[in-house]
């Protein structure tokens, strides 16, 4: 049995002052949902405040982004030990961080290496563009994402990895992928590409979420569908009744 599991991955949003508010505005309902993991993640500079808010609930904390080395002269970066503090996930991939950022496969795969050495639980982001979907390398491109990024991990650390499966197409446009569709690449393309690596029975064991406009209205439909587990959320993740009513769909 896979536990559902659902993240918020609030962007770029957010200051801290905002972070409490919204925090203890969704906090008591979010925790009162059992039989779903719930995470939150927002900006870096919340992950205190959020931190202390979340110590006493059953509500994870995560990261959405991380270097890969532990210290040095990395201007600018966080590393996975300084994140090990505060939270216990890692998004890593994302696609925003793809298309803006110029992150590829191979450092993703660093980034997920590091995250294993300082055991933060990742979720990784994979997907195809529209350019891709349209010309019919959804397949082709998710499981070369998912062979080249999440290989060379340990067989237990394997285990606990979380995917998440988001079509660039569908982030923040507000046309979700159809259910099934997603599911058909959950079940034909990642499950498949992760049994290449690891076997089977992790193949089988692992989470996968569907990430792209996901709402309060349609999170039963993909919640519902036998090889996605969950959702990984990001504008609903800011509205606290949707989010509740997709944790809620989640479990
Ligand atoms: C995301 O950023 O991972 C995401 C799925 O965004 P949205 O839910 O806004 O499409």
């Amino acid at each position: 049995m896979r536990k559902p599991f659902v993240a918020g991955n609030w962007k770029m949003n957010k200051t801290i002052v905002e972070t409490r508010e919204l925090i203890s505005a969704m906090e008591q309902n979010l925790n009162e949902i059992n039989g779903v993991e719930k995470v939150l993640c927002p900006p870096f500079v919340s992950l205190q405040a959020a931190s202390e808010l979340l110590k006493n609930t059953e509500i994870g904390l995560g990261a959405q982004n991380m270097f890969w080395e532990e210290k040095g002269a990395f201007t600018g970066e966080i590393s996975p030990a300084m994140l090990k503090e505060l939270c216990n996930y890692i998004i890593l991939g994302h696609s925003e961080r793809r298309a803006y950022f110029g992150e590829a496969d191979a450092l993703v795969n660093k980034k997920l290496l590091a995250a294993q050495k300082f055991d933060l639980t990742p979720i990784v982001c994979v997907g195809e563009t529209l350019e891709q979907y349209e010309s019919n390398l959804t397949g082709a491109v998710v499981s070369e994402q998912v062979k080249l990024g999440l290989a060379g991990l340990n067989a237990d650390y394997a285990l606990r990895i979380v995917v998440a499966y988001e079509p660039v197409w569908a982030i923040g446009t507000g046309k979700a992928s159809t259910a099934e569709a997603a599911n058909a690449v959950v079940k034909d393309v990642i499950r498949p590409a992760i049994a290449e690596l690891y076997g089977e029975q992790t193949a089988q064991a692992i989470r996968v979420l569907y990430g792209g406009s996901v709402t309060g209205a349609n999170a039963k439909e993909f919640c519902s569908q036998p090889d996605i587990d969950g959702a990984l959320v990001g504008g609903a993740s800011l509205k606290v009744d949707d989010f509740i009513a997709i944790v809620k769909a989640a479990a």
